[in-house]
């Protein structure tokens, strides 16, 4: 048998970062590169590309696409490689330092080229792409820490993600979807686009329960604070919040009311939904 077991992506990342000695949140996964002397570089690349890794001989790089302008992106993108260079590519090669390469750009030779739909935070459909993104989630959103500074917020909800994401140094929705599978309560996050439910993640217990189940390209309940937004039916954000029938999203026959907290996100025309069921008193 020649074949190692592939390593869990979220136990890799945190014995790399346990390896580095890495506890400081924002976790800076240029610094981690560094590190391991990975160099990164920024060049312009194909917009539908957010990142590649790179190699030449035994010399490992990341190439981040200069195109990208958010922080919180580059970060991921970063931290997404790092998960190729760790989970395949670089374990055994480890031990090899990287001399000069920082113009050697033309030489390397990509490895992954990772295109911004394998990056987005809720799904891609290439198992390499997942795990790349498990490890990248767990790196910088470590699931111990992440859970603790969830728990210390007094709200539930967009604005605890808000504060979280511009703890971590994060996206709004890979934030919210870690924030939503993390979550103790039973609640789910829902991404829209075009008056329909284009991505979800969830709590376990959101999952656990019967009267709790989403499906994808579903349309909005034209009553949804969602579908409102998206309609330009309702313009004051403080009323985005609201309590509606569990039935507005899921299937079912329950009369229980669930909150609606939802967000226009315009740059990608999209609605970014926050649902939580209450539990009864
Ligand atoms: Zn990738």
């Amino acid at each position: 048998m020649s074949s190692k077991l592939a390593p869990d992506p979220a136990e890799g990342a945190r014995q790399l970062l346990r390896e580095l000695n890495v506890q400081v949140i924002p976790i800076q996964p240029r610094e981690i590169a560094e590190q391991l002397q990975i160099v990164v570089w920024e060049r312009e690349m194909e917009s539908q590309y957010d990142g590649c890794l790179m190699r030449v001989g035994d010399t490992w790089g990341i190439l981040l696409n200069n195109l990208i302008q958010s922080q919180a992106r580059k970060n991921f993108t970063i931290a997404h490689e790092l998960g190729h260079y760790y989970l395949e590519g670089g374990q055994t090669e480890r031990q090899i330092p990287a001399a000069d390469g920082k113009d050697r750009v033309a030489e390397f030779v990509p490895q992954h080229r990772c295109q911004r739909e394998d990056l987005r935070g809720f799904d891609s459909h290439r198992l390499e792409e997942q795990r790349a993104n498990q490890f990248a989630v767990e790196l910088l959103m470590p699931a111990p820490i992440f859970r603790a500074d969830a728990a210390d917020l007094p709200k539930i909800g967009l604005s605890a993600i808000d504060a979280l994401a511009a703890k971590y140094s994060t996206s709004l929705t890979s934030t919210a979807i870690r924030y939503t599978r993390l979550s103790p309560h039973v609640c789910a996050i829902v991404l829209s686009e075009k008056g329909q439910i284009k991505y979800f993640a969830y709590s376990d217990r959101f999952r656990q329960n019967s009267d709790c189940y989403l499906s994808k390209n579903n349309p909005l309940h034209p009553d949804s604070v969602a579908d409102l937004l998206a309609k330009g039916r309702l313009k004051d954000a403080k009323r985005s919040r609201r309590k509606v029938p569990l039935s507005y999203w899921c299937s079912t026959q329950s009369d229980q009311a669930l909150i609606e907290q939802s967000r226009r996100l315009p740059r990608m025309n999209q609605v970014l939904s926050f649902l939580w069921l209450p539990d009864s008193p």
